[in-house]
């Protein structure tokens, strides 16, 4: 027997039939499931989620010190103000989620460790079927469903990435993903190396560096990082004047919308201004005598990659101190107490963090078909960096990374209500994207442009994601500021749906 035919067997024993099926109870499910709630009362939905709990990335990563890099007026929904430091810890970006969840009655529509497995849609039916397999009993379940809302985030949960080195099995200490933090790591009085310096290694070294001997952040390249307070002067002064926190959430948002789109559009026809703002920063905390240009001065135009916030300069303050150091170098080889870099320079370590970022899933992990044919989002052509070319009645939400990624969850929210409530008034089942004749003879590009934006995960997974045309229509463009407006103004009526 086949997997699909065992899983048949075993599905075939309980089927339950939802109006909608949400992949995922990060940040993304919890606010496609409050839109489901609030836009379309009425509405039968369920969210499976493989983790014990809600909060995804918020609730995989343990490792100390995590937080946000974005602000929390706009990674939190736009709908709940958020009233505390705006960058936040996970313990507290996971208590305004599980605010969200009792404030609106949404825990009855989460079952947790349920992993969906595979999804096939059939055009007979107009159904999505999905099947998802309970970790804690080994159960798997059947759930239909006419609409696939996929908020299942961009990696893979179960594991980060960890690239291949020469000897890493001889080292003989401890080797740790932050990914797969074990809470109870000791490391106090340890000499720590850190692989990577993306916000991940840029968060955990100021936050281990009074407890260990010493922390060095050990990268290949070096990253842009902003400073600054963990504060917001409007938001601050807006307080003062004790104006209603729905009030100040928004005013806080259209002002951090409207500074970083200055910013972003600054990188791209000033990159050098910007550049030069960002360093002068970070020289700022570190002084005149430290080798900025050789650890904190990357190759690359600002926003090539996210750039991190670093609240209060922690980690130029470590460095400062003597607690942490960064070390610009490649690795030649592990050794059993360390690693050897190809300067000839050694660095001893009895634990060593790999920050080396994630695999990309950006489907889940999940064996989708479509009339039983298995389906290659790779040869599809996303619409909007939302829907794809002969995929029926399915959305995934992928964010912003420039911005912050729930903006989007909000955005897509509302494509997906409206888009929901025109086909109930048309009285149809089913809703393809197809390219319009206009489009046939687009050229089909990569999903991302490298020269605009280009981290590691992406680069590396690229080949996996769908195609992107050269219209707005057909890509994602990591532009809140334009999507902000077009997202709204989406005709449901054009050529692009095929209604059925
Ligand atoms: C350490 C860290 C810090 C970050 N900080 C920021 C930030 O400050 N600002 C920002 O904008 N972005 C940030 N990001 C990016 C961040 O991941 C997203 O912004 C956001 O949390 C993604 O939410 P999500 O719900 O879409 O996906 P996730 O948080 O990845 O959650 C997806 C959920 O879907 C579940 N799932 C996946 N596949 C299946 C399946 N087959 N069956 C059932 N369930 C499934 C997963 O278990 C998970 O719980 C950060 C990422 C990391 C790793």
């Amino acid at each position: 027997m086949n997997v699909q035919t065992q899983i048949d067997a075993k599905a075939a024993q309980k089927t339950e039939h939802f109006d909608v099926v949400i992949a995922g109870a990060g940040i993304s499910g919890v606010g496609a499931a409050y839109h489901l709630t609030t836009q379309m009362p009425g509405t039968t939905f369920v969210a499976l989620e493989t983790q014990e709990s809600f909060g995804g990335t918020w609730l995989t990563h343990k490792y100390p010190g995590i937080r946000s890099d974005s602000d929390l007026h706009t990674f939190g929904y736009r709908f709940k103000p958020w009233t505390s430091a705006p960058i936040a810890t996970a313990d507290e970006i996971r208590k305004y989620m599980g605010d969200v969840i009792a404030e609106n009655d949404l825990a009855r529509h989460i079952r947790y460790r349920h992993r969906i497995v595979a999804a096939n849609w059939s055009n007979a039916d107009n159904l999505w079927t999905i099947d998802a397999e309970r970790l804690d009993t080994g159960e798997m379940l059947r759930f239909t469903t006419h609409f696939f809302w996929m908020c299942q985030g961009y990696y893979r949960h179960a594991e980060g990435y960890t690239p291949e080195w020469t000897d890493f099995d001889k080292f003989r200490g401890t080797v740790i993903h932050p990914q797969k933090w074990p809470e109870d790591l000791d490391y106090k009085g340890k000499r720590v190396v850190v692989i990577g310096s993306g916000a991940t290694a840029a968060t955990l070294v100021p936050n281990i560096a009074d407890d260990v001997a010493h922390v060095t952040m050990l990268q290949r390249s070096p990253t842009y990082f902003r400073t600054g307070r963990n504060a917001i002067e409007i938001t601050e002064t807006l307080r003062k004047l004790q104006i209603d926190e729905a009030w100040i959430h928004e005013i806080t948002r259209k002002h951090i919308l409207y500074e970083q789109d200055a910013f972003t559009r600054r990188t791209f026809k000033d990159p050098e201004g910007a550049k030069k703002d960002l360093l002068a920063a970070v020289e700022a905390y570190l002084g005149p005598d430290y080798d900025i240009a050789t650890h904190f001065t990357p190759s690359y135009r600002p926003w090539r990659q996210r750039i991190a916030f670093i609240p209060d300069g922690d980690l130029f303050q470590a460095i400062k101190a003597g607690k942490a150091s960064v070390v610009t170098d490649e690795i030649d080889r592990f050794t059993e107490t360390g690693i050897l870099l190809k300067s000839g320079k050694t660095l001893e370590a009895d634990i060593i963090v790999t920050a080396t970022g994630f695999h990309l899933s950006a489907t889940g992990d999940i064996a989708f078909s479509i009339d039983g044919k298995p389906l290659d989002f790779a040869d599809t052509v996303t619409y909007r960096g939302m829907m794809f070319t002969g995929v029926p009645n399915l959305v995934w939400v992928f964010g912003y990374f420039r911005a912050s990624w729930t903006l989007r969850v909000d955005l897509v929210a509302d494509f997906v209500c409206r888009l929901l409530k025109h086909m109930k008034a048309i009285g149809v089942q089913k809703v393809t994207p197809e390219l319009r004749p206009e489009d046939h003879n687009m050229p089909l590009l990569p999903w991302i442009d490298p020269e605009n934006f280009n981290p590691g995960y992406m680069m590396r997974g690229m080949h996996l994601l769908p195609k992107r045309g050269d219209k707005p229509e057909w890509q994602h463009n990591q532009d809140y500021w334009a999507e902000k407006d077009e997202f709204p103004a989406i005709d449901l009526t054009d050529k692009a749906f095929v209604y059925e």
